[in-house]
């Protein structure tokens, strides 16, 4: 396989931290665990997963097959909300840019996201989902930025508690770069060391 010796991939890497946050094993026994709890709590064999573009694509793959051990009828579906630019910072304002297509109805929903940090997404996301007539909503993200929060929310599901760093990896990108990094890492700014 060539390899990637290029100067912009180069200067790309140097953005990142060489130790990871959270290794790929680490994602993938907590992803095990998060699929058992929530299979045992949900008091349905049917369950709606709306994963969060593009954040959530890889955690939800992960998730969604560990709950298929216990769930038999699961759907999914999307839906693409923004609020960060090709920047650390929050705008604020949430988008739905993609929304869900799958009838909701009285269904049981569960939003899964990558990360939550100010609470913004979770919030709003969980207000538009019940005004399209979906039932009980539950939330799991694989991260949790408690010290960020903004508005009072507390997801269901936690993978990881992390301190008040931009990360990317496993889904998760830092101006459309290292979504394919199978584990987390952070991102070297100057005022947004990784310790
Ligand atoms: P919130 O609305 O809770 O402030 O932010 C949620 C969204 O912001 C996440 O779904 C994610 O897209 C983005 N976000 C927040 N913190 C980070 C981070 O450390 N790294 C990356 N890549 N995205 C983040
Ligand atoms: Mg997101």
């Amino acid at each position: 396989m060539k390899e990637n010796t290029d100067s912009c991939q180069d200067s790309a890497v140097s953005e990142l931290n060489e130790e990871p946050l959270i290794s790929e094993i680490e994602i993938q026994h907590r992803t095990v665990e998060l699929a058992r709890r929530i299979a045992s709590d949900i008091n349905s064999d049917e369950i709606v997963i709306i994963s969060v573009l593009k954040g959530a694509f890889m955690f939800t793959a992960d998730l969604i097959r560990r709950l298929a051990k216990y769930m038999h009828y699961i759907q999914l579906d999307f839906i693409r909300a923004k609020s960060y630019g090709d920047s650390t910072k929050s705008s604020g304002n949430l988008i739905i840019e993609t929304d869900t297509t799958i009838d909701l109805a009285g269904k049981c929903v569960l939003i899964v996201d990558d990360i939550i940090d100010t609470g913004n997404t979770l919030s709003k996301l969980t207000v538009h989902l019940r005004d399209k007539g979906a039932g009980e909503i539950k939330t799991c993200v694989l991260l949790d930025k408690p010290s960020r929060r903004e508005v009072v929310f507390k997801p269901d599901y936690v993978g990881f508690d992390i301190p008040n760093h931009f990360v990317v990896g496993y889904g998760l990108d830092f101006a459309e770069k290292y979504r394919s990094l199978p584990y987390i890492t952070c991102v070297q700014e100057s005022e947004n060391e990784c310790k």
